[in-house]
């Protein structure tokens, strides 16, 4: 191992405070890191300098081949509830936290290591990423923040030089994340499924300081924070919905208190628009499928509560009670976020008593034509100015298309803004750019199989300006083909 490298300004305040919650890790080591990727409008966020982290340097960092100075590599406990069944203890198993690091905006951030190697927490697990599975993480979070959703973000990726057993051998890789936090509902199971109240209390203390220091000045600081967090994850949740994102394994243990989106394993976007849309090769239940994702959000918020009832009220029933007033505050933060989502969406500034049956109506016009989601709302932008082609061409067919749409301009004709500039609204939050799944699998596969870059950068630079149309990226713009399906995703690991 070289000497540390001084570039990074760690600050750790969770191996500082909260001993306990982690076990240190160390990364395995690897022959022959190369840096593939580097997201250096993050580093400047992170007040990295790009220049210092390029190259076999950069390799070095991030692969974990190089301890930095100042970090505290320590893999942190928890648990979850994993398709509804409870494992009590599951823990980073592949990830390794370096430290935070306060960003430019003031943001304190963790920097952690996926796929470095094993940690206390692997179980039979080989704590390995394939190179599949970093890449589709790096593509999917930048594709998230670029739409303005909360999200973890890939800093870098590196192939480390050694292939992993999967189904045969694939080339290894390893994701340089970057998070608000990595505390998870999962983490308060971990320590309340031990019956370990002070812990769950002292965890609790230190996610209201670093994500909610508004909760500590409330009447009920726990109650608070289980609002906040309720409020969080209904809001996120809502923009899933939006954009027509399919987390695919919303397990406790992948569910952040601060309300980020976070572990890409087999998300992917909808194209039809269906309800019942899973991808996920194992959700054979379609338990995580697309529109069960609010309900799936507000269980895993009853399991948060669960959790922090003994600090809530020490009379369990009145705590419940509270815990049940958190369950319906979530519904109701969802359920405003995701109409005001649609009114934006759809170009309506004044609210009216009408919205909600306006939203649902398209969508169920959009249900029956088995439109395609992300282009109907880019084709009523056109039908705003003037151009109804594309719109008919993908709902016309419909029963009760036309009167739909002949009410909907008569709303934007009662808006002050011109036509022309709703439609340029509505273009300002309906993605063009999506990581189309026939597109995303064949920008991984020709990176894997064929050392080939080009589609992944092509569609990485797509869906990071997800709003600015660009004529020659138009085949990224079109859904698959039909022949496409079924699609399946994998947990990536
Ligand atoms: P995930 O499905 O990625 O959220 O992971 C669920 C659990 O399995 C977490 O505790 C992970 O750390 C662990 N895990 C996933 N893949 C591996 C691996 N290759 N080696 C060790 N642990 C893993
Ligand atoms: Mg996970």
């Amino acid at each position: 191992m070289s000497a540390p490298i001084t570039a990074f300004s760690f600050d750790n305040t969770y191996a500082n405070s909260l001993d306990g919650f982690y076990l240190p890790a160390s990364a395995a080591g690897f022959p022959d890191p190369t840096l593939i990727k580097f997201n250096t409008e993050l580093a400047q966020e992170l007040g990295l300098d790009p220049s210092t982290l390029a190259g076999e340097h950069g390799a070095a960092i991030f692969s974990g081949n190089t301890a930095l100075e100042g970090a505290t590599p320590l893999a942190q406990a928890y648990a979850g509830h994993q398709f509804g069944g409870f494992s009590p203890q599951l823990g980073d198993g592949r990830a390794i936290l370096l430290g935070e690091i306060v960003d430019i905006h003031g943001k304190r951030r963790d920097v952690q290591l996926k796929g470095a190697g094993p940690t206390p927490f692997s179980r039979r697990g080989d704590g390995r990423a394939t190179l599949s599975s970093v890449l589709r993480e790096y593509l999917l979070g930048e594709a998230m923040h670029g739409l303005g959703i909360p999200t973890t973000r890939a800093l870098a990726a590196v192939t480390t030089g050694e292939p992993v057993a999967r189904d045969g051998y694939v080339p290894g890789a390893v994701l340089t994340r970057v998070a608000a936090s990595h505390i998870r509902v999962g983490t308060f199971q971990f320590f309340a499924a031990r019956g370990d109240e002070e812990k769950v209390r002292t965890l609790a203390d230190y996610t209201i300081a670093r994500h909610y220091p508004a909760c500590a000045e409330a009447e009920h600081p726990y109650l608070a924070l289980l609002l906040a967090v309720a409020k969080a994850q209904a809001e996120l949740i809502a923009r899933w919905m939006h954009v027509g994102f399919i987390h695919g394994v919303m397990n406790t243990d992948n569910a952040t208190v601060s309300g980020e989106t976070i572990d890409y394993g087999p998300c992917a976007f909808m194209d039809t628009y269906d309800l019942a849309t899973v991808f996920s090769s194992i959700d054979t239940g379609g338990r995580y499928a697309y529109g069960n994702q609010p309900d799936i959000g507000k269980w895993n918020i009853a399991r948060f509560a669960e959790t922090l009832l003994p600090l809530i009220d020490e009379d369990t029933e009145a705590a419940i009670a509270r815990g049940h007033e958190a369950l319906d505050a979530f519904t109701e933060h969802y359920e405003r976020a995701w109409l005001d989502g649609m009114r934006a969406k759809l170009g309506l500034a004044q609210p009216t008593d009408d919205d909600l049956a306006v939203a649902t109506g398209l969508l169920s016009i959009a249900a029956a034509q088995t439109a395609d989601y992300t282009s109907v709302f880019r084709a009523l932008a056109h039908a705003a100015r003037g151009d109804q082609a594309p719109a008919t061409a993908l709902l016309g067919d419909a029963q009760g298309f036309q009167p739909w749409v002949d009410a909907w301009l008569a709303r934007l004709d009662a808006d002050p803004r011109t036509r022309a500039a709703i439609a340029d609204d509505m273009d300002q939050v309906n993605p063009i750019y999506i990581p189309r799944n026939h597109k995303t699998e064949q920008a991984l596969r020709a990176a894997v199989q064929d050392d080939d870059f080009e589609p992944f950068d092509a569609l990485l630079a797509a869906v990071s300006k997800p709003f600015t149309e660009r004529p020659e990226l138009a085949s990224l713009a079109a859904p698959a083909p039909m022949e496409f399906y079924p699609y399946r995703t994998f947990c990536g690991t």
